[in-house]
């Protein structure tokens, strides 16, 4: 375990940044949002940013080719750059999960090359929440907010930033800071023990998946509740794009006039063309399409993954959805 003075903290990323960028999150008037550091940059204490950490892994517009075009001759020029390396601080512990539901959907055979190659690049330090509020419910999922994943784990004490790494990216990253100090194991103990109180407290946090899982798809599929919850949806897809774990992406190609880009951008199940096909569209309703959605989080993706859901209990979609519809919702509805 190592540590380093809050008062030092602007030294701390000054340090990083000097050898890759560094990314943390900041208060702006829209909510916390992850911005490059820069100097006096000010860490959010926030408990989470508006939009989620999947942006710096699976951004929500990229290029993937471009086509030039003469005649009947096409040549194809792939646009990549190699990734730089990165720094992402501040992550919390249910973003940190979302990278492994992320990581099983883009890094099996065959491999997302481009999604991938941020994961190389990217060394993410998260941050224990020292205070969760009440539309939090990760332990719900079997999360800690107290105990992040990461390459490296922080938690912040009275006085002091704890580091610890937990993969070999991490360790080298910590082993350039010269600025760190020694510190005890056991010098986090405090802090996590007063987080888990507060969880304990969180009205979601006893949320029951009991319900749920991947034996549960002929009793939620077909449940007649999904009408009245589905009623009011509005189909902006919100609740889709400030989750961490929805990994959905259209493909598409762009006429420049004098060839052709292919980018890739997000996409959501909760739009009308997201199953438009040449034969037609498989989804005709928007409670289809809605039902999807929590099929997919609470029942398709756990069937596939050895029970582990697809959400991780972050609330962004408790917070962002404009008729306060959310999974919890969905989970105590179909419960009963
Ligand atoms: S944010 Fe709310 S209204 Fe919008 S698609 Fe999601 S559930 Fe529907
Ligand atoms: S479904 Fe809602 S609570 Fe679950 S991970 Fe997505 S945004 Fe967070």
């Amino acid at each position: 375990m190592k540590k380093i003075a809050l008062t030092k903290l602007d030294e701390l990323f000054a340090a990083i940044a000097a050898s890759k960028s560094l990314y943390l999150p900041v208060d702006t008037e829209k909510g916390a949002k992850y911005t490059a550091w820069t100097e006096g940059a000010k860490l959010s204490e926030a408990t989470n940013t508006v939009r989620s950490a999947k942006d710096f892994f699976f951004p929500q517009v990229e290029d993937m080719a471009s086509f030039k075009v003469e005649g009947k001759k096409i040549e194809v020029i792939d646009t990549r750059k190699e990734a730089e390396d990165f720094v992402v601080f501040g992550v919390r512990a249910c973003d940190a999960k979302s990278f492994e539901i992320l990581d099983s959907v883009y890094l099996v055979d065959p491999v997302d090359s481009y999604y991938a190659s941020r994961r190389e690049h990217g060394v993410v330090m998260t941050l224990a929440c020292s205070r969760p509020t009440e539309t939090c419910f990760c332990k719900a999922f079997g999360i800690d907010a107290a105990e992040p994943a990461g390459d490296i784990s922080c938690w912040k004490t009275e006085d002091s930033l704890l580091l610890k790494a937990n993969t070999e990216k991490g360790q080298a990253l910590l082993d350039s800071l010269s600025m760190l100090e020694d510190a005890e194991d056991t010098a986090a103990d405090a802090v996590k023990a007063a987080t888990r109180e507060i969880v304990e407290k969180l009205p979601l946090s006893n949320l029951s998946t009991d319900a749920f899982g991947g034996d549960k798809l002929s009793a939620l599929f077909d449940s007649d509740k999904w009408e009245s919850l589905s009623e009011s949806c509005l189909a902006c897809g919100t609740c889709t794009f400030v989750c961490p774990t929805c990994q959905c992406y259209d493909i598409r190609d762009y006429d420049t006039g004098h060839g052709v880009k292919r980018f890739r951008c997000w996409d959501s199940c909760m739009y009308s063309d997201f199953t438009l096909c040449a034969h037609g569209n498989t989804r005709t309703t928007q409670m289809q399409r809605f039902r999807q959605r929590f099929m997919h989080k609470l029942v398709y993706y756990p069937a596939n993954n050895n029970g582990v859901f697809g959400c991780v209990g972050c609330g962004r979609c408790m917070r962002s959805c404009p008729i306060s519809m959310n999974i919890v919702k969905v989970m105590k509805t179909l419960e009963g």
